[in-house]
């Protein structure tokens, strides 16, 4: 089985004011990684008081959202082999992240940390290329 194949979530919950009684309601929010390497997240919020809800879904992850999942979870970090090719590092950092070559440089000298499903799709990019890169989850915040 081919190792994207394989799917990655991470989810937080939450009690928030429903829209449209005020009662607590429940949120629930997934970021994912597809089997096809795209990402995606939902949100999905629930009230039991008036039977109100509502949902989301989308690519690019909220910013707000984002916070939370690296709040709740920590963020994972990018671990790269010791002896990696630099220049194919940066080609895969500045197409995926969109960076510039200065903050590419930046992040291979300083490390990446980002939620799971993101790391994740960046160390499979990594090593379709041949970069000995994996994803550790709750690294550090
Ligand atoms: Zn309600």
């Amino acid at each position: 089985m081919p190792e994207s194949a394989r799917v990655i979530s991470v989810a937080v919950s939450d009690s928030v004011p429903c829209p449209d009684c005020g009662a607590p309601a429940e949120w629930h929010g997934v970021q994912v990684l597809l089997g096809d390497d795209s990402l995606r997240w939902d949100t999905e919020t629930v009230c039991g008081e008036c039977g109100s809800a509502t949902a989301a879904c989308g690519t690019e992850l909220p910013g707000e959202m984002r916070e939370r999942l690296l709040a709740e979870h920590g963020a994972t970090e990018l671990r790269l082999g010791s002896s990696v090719d630099r220049v194919a590092v940066m080609r895969v950092l500045r197409r995926s992240l969109g960076l510039g070559l200065g903050e590419a440089r930046a992040v291979l000298d300083r490390g990446y940390g980002g939620t799971l499903p993101e790391v994740e799709l960046l160390a499979r990019r990594l090593r379709v290329v041949g970069v000995g890169a994996v994803a550790v989850a709750g690294a550090g915040r």
